[in-house]
């Protein structure tokens, strides 16, 4: 049988519980879970892209599954890496509408321009008390600085 690859792309700048939630939840329906952080040229990020890593490595490590995780990096389109990887599935996170209405235009556009790699996208609904957190607000509040600590994994720390 072949195994349940999928990969989650985002900048996880840092990782939040926000999608720590997702990763946890997703892997009792994965064999495994790539985490791939998208170096984007374009996209200034607050942290470098090895601290980046580092914080998710670090926030998997202690857990039994973390054999089910891989991080990796991406500069292409994100169906272009999963057919790289041979992952048949791309994991994406739902917190509202605003989400909602951007993956629906991501996934009717992958779906016309990849017509003959069959990738399927799965998305879960964000834990009701997970749903508010981002990491742009995480990076505001660091910034200013706030108490960041309630919103991200005990690994990451600054
Ligand atoms: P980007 O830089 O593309 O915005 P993110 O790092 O913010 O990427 O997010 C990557 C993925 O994690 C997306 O699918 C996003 O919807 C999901 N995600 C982020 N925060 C949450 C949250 N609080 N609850 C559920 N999903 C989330």
């Amino acid at each position: 049988m072949n195994k349940k690859i999928a990969v989650f792309p985002g900048s996880f700048d840092p990782i939040t519980l926000g999608h720590y939630d997702i990763i946890i939840r997703a892997l009792n329906l994965f064999d495994k879970i790539i985490i791939a952080i998208g170096k984007n040229f374009k996209k200034k990020n607050m942290f470098s892209f090895k601290k980046r890593k580092k914080w998710i490595q670090k926030t998997f490590l202690k857990l039994s599954l973390s054999q089910k995780v891989e991080i990796d990096s991406f500069h292409e389109l994100t169906i272009s890496f999963c057919i790289k990887k041979k992952a048949g599935f791309l994991l994406r996170g739902l917190r509202n509408q605003l989400d909602f209405e951007f993956e629906k235009n991501i996934f009717l556009t992958n779906q016309e321009l990849y017509k003959k790699d069959i990738i399927e996208t799965v998305f879960l609904f964000s834990s009701h008390d997970r749903s508010h957190i981002n990491s742009s607000l995480v990076r505001e509040i660091i910034k200013n600085g706030g108490d960041y600590t309630i919103f991200v994994p005990s690994t990451v720390r600054i």
